[in-house]
């Protein structure tokens, strides 16, 4: 019986109470219940986690769960321990043992004293060793490792295979599980005895029960752990009971069949790719709310301003975060703050060729220096200290030695046999750069929602990071609708166009950064339109459509839309534009474009472009324009925002002949868009316009 429902991991430590705020070296619980995650349950003692352990073994019991509890502590010692200690081979009278000798609370316990004890109970020194307490020596258990004559081996056979696992036998120190296994076995203990008949004991135990408790160890999944700005204790039991839950049965069954009657196992020795494979550390958002779109009641036609900042204010990442080395990283969207593993320059160094030396040497006047043997070199540091009075060669990019602060240029010196002659008047500290001067360590350099450019990537690395937190590549759907739609190059019966629209929008999707997925062309025809936007459901992350998005005969996106129930038809005050339609369908935004091309690049560029940043994790950007005189005459009513096809020439702006939304030419000719405002304006040849260029919709 290996199929578990929920499969918590449990992350011990044997220290006080770690206090209020969530911290490091605590006890950390992660649950996976029916394959989906929960935030990991700070635990700031071992009574708060025991009370944690009873409330969720009862609720899994009482929901018919069956629940895998992974803990991370032995739950036997080497062969021998027990009889050693009890009498008999049974690795549950050393629990018991334990239980009625060790006396615990939030603020202290007695596990030393208890190890000395126990260390009296064998021959020679005893197996225990690291007396943690400062002020006070226990009997039997020596501070440093001066240990002969127990008769025990130092490591169980599972260590023996787990690398970088400590022994049970230390009982202080960093990474130490001595204490873990003394305080936590008691508590195991108990919750065998509550919940008797419940909980069966891996690997001592058939697991016929409801509840197991199984040994683990976290370190098998170290190389997936990449914790993203969160505490790593918390990461590892999230990832870790992630791992379990996700594993194949057939693996789970496989991995617990050990043969491990007295010492214990570790669940997963020699399945840590397996384990790690199921990690998949992503962390993936909530979804969004299926009101995300609703518009307020009441508007007729919503100013372009207004829906934009509706967008705004109801979109948020949809993807999951992940980490990238540098060589992956140019364009990702980044997830968390970074800061400077290392100062830059990490030292004082020269910026120019020529000779350091202590500007405290300088007398009033113009100098002579003796040169010392030897030079400072990029790389090659001097080794020795510059006595003062002294001068040493140094070249570009090259630390300053010991004794040098200021350098001055070689073509400023007269070189002399083994001196160096210039004028007076340098200033302390000339031609060095300053340790950190760019960049202090732990400075923040980059903040999330940066789209990473090259330059970034020299700031990362000169600052030792070598791999970024970023979020997942957004994945962007695009389908065209519309029964009179033909592919290019396939010949056109009369009444036939060519789908102009999906090729822009890929491309466009491409351009901004991220993953284009071409759906094609989908008839008029509810039932084709329906299977095309589950598929696109599935495989994305959003969808622009165009073409059928108002709410005539034939307008089946906006039709779908609403019948799912989380669609708003967006009218907005813009020319060129028809009504939007934006909703979700399975949870994905999806776009509803007009499908005129010229109002479909338009819309995509001004509504769907800062969405989709913000769906991407990159953030809200508003497109840089600038004023530039108008090279064209024009009166416009109010009522409404307009963009016109436009490109700079001789310094003005130029608009494009037609205003006809079906001029696909225009889009073409142009170079960027002239935005006139809402109100009427009247514009003159020269009057300022503004003007955005098209890369601006595409840059950060
Ligand atoms: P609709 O929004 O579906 O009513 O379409 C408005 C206009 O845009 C009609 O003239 C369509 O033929 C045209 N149109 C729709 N989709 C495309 C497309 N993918 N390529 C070119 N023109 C299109
Ligand atoms: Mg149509």
């Amino acid at each position: 019986m290996n199929r578990f429902d929920t499969f918590a991991m449990l992350d011990w430590s044997g220290g006080n109470d770690t206090g209020a705020r969530p911290c490091r070296d605590a006890i950390w619980l992660g649950v996976t219940r029916d394959g989906v995650d929960e935030a990991p349950t700070y635990l700031r003692n071992r009574a708060e986690a025991e009370a944690a352990l009873v409330a969720l073994i009862a609720a899994e019991l009482a929901a018919g769960r069956r629940l895998l509890i992974g803990v991370d502590f032995p739950f036997g010692f080497p062969a021998g321990f027990a009889r050693g200690l009890t009498g008999c081979d049974n690795p549950f009278a050393v629990w018991d043992w334990l239980e009625t000798v060790i006396e615990d609370a939030p603020g202290g316990n007695n596990r030393f004293d208890v190890a000395g004890e126990i260390n009296g109970r064998f021959p020679g020194v005893g197996p225990f060793w690291f007396n943690g307490v400062k002020k006070r020596e226990i009997a039997g258990l020596p501070r440093k490792d001066t240990r002969a004559g127990h008769g025990m081996t130092e490591r169980r056979a599972a260590e023996a295979r787990a690398k970088g696992a400590f022994t049970c036998w230390q009982m202080g120190g960093a990474g130490a599980v001595g204490g873990q296994v003394l305080t936590g076995l008691p508590v195991l203990n108990r919750l065998r005895r509550r919940f008797y008949g419940q909980v069966s004991v891996w690997p001592f135990e058939v697991l016929d029960k409801p509840v197991a408790l199984v040994e683990i160890w976290p370190g098998l999944i170290n190389a997936a752990v990449k914790p993203l700005g969160e505490i790593r204790d918390a990461h590892q039991v999230r990832l870790m009971a992630r791992a379990l839950a996700r594993l194949p049965q057939d693996q789970l069954a496989e991995m617990l069949a050990v043969d491990a009657p007295e010492e214990g196992w570790i669940l997963g020795l020699g399945y840590e790719a397996a384990l790690i494979a199921a990690c998949d550390d992503v962390l993936k958002p909530p979804p969004l709310r299926n009101d995300c779109f609703a518009l307020p009641a009441g508007v007729d036609w919503t100013p372009v301003d207004d829906a934009l900042e509706l967008l705004q204010d109801r979109l948020r990442p949809v993807v999951g975060q992940t980490r990238a080395p540098l060589a992956q990283a140019l364009g990702r969207v980044l997830a968390a703050p970074v800061t400077a593993l290392r100062a830059n320059p990490p030292e004082a160094n020269t910026a120019v060729d020529g000779y350091g030396f202590a500007h405290a040497s300088l007398t009033a006047g113009d100098q002579t220096l003796p040169l010392v043997e030897g030079r400072a070199a990029a790389g090659v540091p001097y080794p020795d200290s510059v006595p003062p009075g002294h001068a040493v060669r140094v070249l570009t990019g090259a630390a300053l030695p010991e004794g040098v602060d200021t350098v001055i240029l070689q073509e400023d010196v007269t070189l002399g046999a083994g001196r160096i002659a210039f004028r007076a008047g340098l200033k302390p500290g000339a031609n060095t750069r300053r340790a950190g001067e760019d960049v202090a360590a732990d400075a923040p350099v980059l903040a999330p929602g940066r789209v990473i450019t090259p330059a970034d990537l020299a700031l990362c690395a000169a600052v030792g990071v070598a791999d970024l937190p970023v979020h997942e590549q957004l994945r962007v759907a695009v389908i065209s609708t519309g029964d009179e739609l033909v592919e290019a190059g396939h010949p056109a019966r009369p009444g036939q166009i060519y789908d102009a629209n999906r090729p822009m929008l890929l491309g466009l999707v491409g351009q901004m950064g991220y993953a284009p997925l071409d759906l094609g062309r989908i008839a008029d025809d509810r039932a084709a339109l329906r299977a095309a936007l589950d598929r696109a459901a599935e495989n994305s992350d959003a969808i622009l459509t165009s073409g059928g998005a108002s709410s005539g005969d034939e307008d089946h996106v906006s039709a779908l839309l609403n019948e799912a129930g989380a669609m708003a038809e967006w009218r907005i005050a813009l020319k060129p534009g028809r009504p939007l339609a934006l909703g979700l369908w399975r949870g994905v935004p999806v776009f509803g474009l007009p499908g005129n091309p010229v109002a479909a690049l338009v819309c995509a560029l001004i509504f769907a472009r800062p969405a989709l940043r913000l769906l991407s994790g990159a953030g809200w950007s508003v497109p840089q324009g600038f004023h530039v005189p108008a090279g064209f005459e024009k009166r416009k009513k109010p009522g409404r925002r307009e963009y016109l096809r436009a490109r700079i020439r001789e310094g003005r702006a130029e608009v494009f002949a037609s205003e006809g939304s079906g001029r696909i030419s225009g889009l073409s000719w142009a170079e960027g868009l002239v935005e006139l405002p809402d109100g009427a304006v009247t514009i003159q040849p020269g009057d300022p316009v503004r003007y955005i260029p098209y890369a601006s919709f595409l840059s950060a």
